[in-house]
């Protein structure tokens, strides 16, 4: 495993920094950190996606010949770390990252001339339609119905946890366009405009109180057989060629950063002379270095061209789970201070002023991290993968 940079990948790094350094603006950041979710809210998303698309940056991994920058995983890793580091606006993985690949990889000429260049671009928002009521790690046994007539499908159902859905404009969904034979077998790929007569969107309020995902219904809406992506029937292959784009990330990085959070309100709120509080913070600096090093460890095999097969699964349970170890000390750093109304009642009592640290308190921190164990597949998924890997 190689771990030293090449003069050329040292000097994009720079070259990165000094752009983000000059592009991300002190109010962006601000509005980064004033939100404890996933990925940042909408408006902050158009706005950052404008800014990397017009730099040619947008879609790292996407080929040159589709606008994208063709990087090699090296690189993009780069470039998610040093977007990590400074704690940049996170576009959501929807379009660019799931939707895209699957269009070039399975779509029709047409479908790749009308939906690429608006992925890219942003004019298309994506939103994920998988899961339902019932239907999320058992996925196959989905049920929202999709009946061919005429040129169209009319569909009639419901999808669950839809993250963003209240932003975007599209949405890829997993239909159930036969009910015959192995559940498998009878799933399809539709691409839906939001904007379509008989679909809408309810939002779900998370326990942090973000609004990110969503329950959206169908009831009678015609989708033109035109945006199914590959064969009818054959949606599965399709739906299971996105997941692989759903796992992986810079994790060290964030973990990094929001450790690095807990330290500083460990010293502003004389914690440091607890020993037991200082060796979780060792303990979790650790971890961190662990995660760091299986992140390397796949990034060396993708660049040797060899799948990292479940390391993959093992860098996602670590990862998060780590994020959700660093929450929880941040919650014991913060001690009252924690709670949501905190800062007014500060305020009004002392002379302390909150900083860019306290712009989410740490409780609402804490609860929405507890959501990264079941999204992309929870904990208990990923050990099932490593435990087969392993032969137990
Ligand atoms: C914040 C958030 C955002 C999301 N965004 C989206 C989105 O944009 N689009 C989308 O389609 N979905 C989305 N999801 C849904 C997510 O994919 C599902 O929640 C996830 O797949 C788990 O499915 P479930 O909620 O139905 O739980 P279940 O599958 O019912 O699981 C319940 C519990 O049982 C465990 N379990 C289930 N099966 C097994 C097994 N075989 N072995 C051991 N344990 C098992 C699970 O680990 C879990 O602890 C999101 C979820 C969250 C929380």
């Amino acid at each position: 495993m190689d771990l030293e940079l090449s003069a050329e990948d040292a000097a994009f790094r720079a070259e990165a920094r000094a752009f983000l350094a000059e592009k991300l603006t002190p109010d962006m950041r601000a509005e980064t950190a004033r939100s404890a979710g996933v990925f940042s809210d909408g408006p902050l998303v158009r706005r950052w996606h404008a800014i990397l698309y017009e730099q040619g940056w947008i879609a790292p991994s996407w080929p040159t010949t589709h606008g994208g920058c063709g990087w090699g995983v090296v690189r993009r890793y780069i470039w998610d770390s040093e977007l990590a580091a400074v704690n940049a606006p996170t576009i959501p993985a929807m379009g660019l990252q799931m939707c895209g690949p699957v269009i070039m990889r399975f779509g029709t000429p047409a479908q790749k001339d009308f939906f690429l260049p608006r992925i890219l671009s942003g004019e298309h928002y994506w939103c994920q339609g998988y899961s339902e009521p019932g239907s999320g790690s058992d996925l196959a046994s989905l049920q929202l119905k999709a009946v061919r007539d005429g040129d169209d499908y009319v569909l009639d159902g419901t999808k669950i946890w839809t993250t963003h859905a209240h932003f975007a404009n599209w949405m890829f969904v997993l239909a159930r366009t036969r009910s015959e034979g192995k559940p498998q077998a009878g799933i399809s790929f539709l691409l839906v405009d939001m904007a379509t007569p008989g679909l809408s969107v309810t939002p779900i309020i998370s326990t942090s109180g973000d609004h990110e995902v969503n329950q959206v219904f169908f009831d009678g809406v015609r989708v033109p057989a035109a945006n199914l992506v590959g064969a009818e029937n054959d949606g599965w292959t399709v739906a299971k060629y996105l997941l692989e784009f759903e796992r992986g990330g810079a994790y060290a990085a964030r973990l990094e950063g929001a450790l690095s959070k807990v330290r500083r309100t460990a010293v502003e709120e004389g914690m440091t002379d607890d020993p037991a509080f200082m060796r979780r913070l060792a303990d979790l600096d650790i971890d961190i270095a662990g995660v760091g090093a299986t992140e390397r460890r796949i990034i060396s095999a993708l660049s040797a061209g060899a799948n990292p097969g479940a390391a993959s699964s093992m860098l996602k349970t670590r990862g998060t789970e780590t994020m959700q170890r660093i929450t929880e000390l941040a919650l014991e750093a913060a001690g009252v201070y924690a709670a949501p109304d905190y800062a007014p009642a500060r305020r009004a009592h002392t002379n302390w002023r909150p900083g860019p640290d306290h712009a989410v308190p740490a409780a609402a921190r804490y609860l929405n991290a507890r959501a990264s164990t079941i999204y992309g597949g929870s904990s208990e998924i990923q050990r099932n993968i490593l435990a087969k890997t392993l032969g137990l």
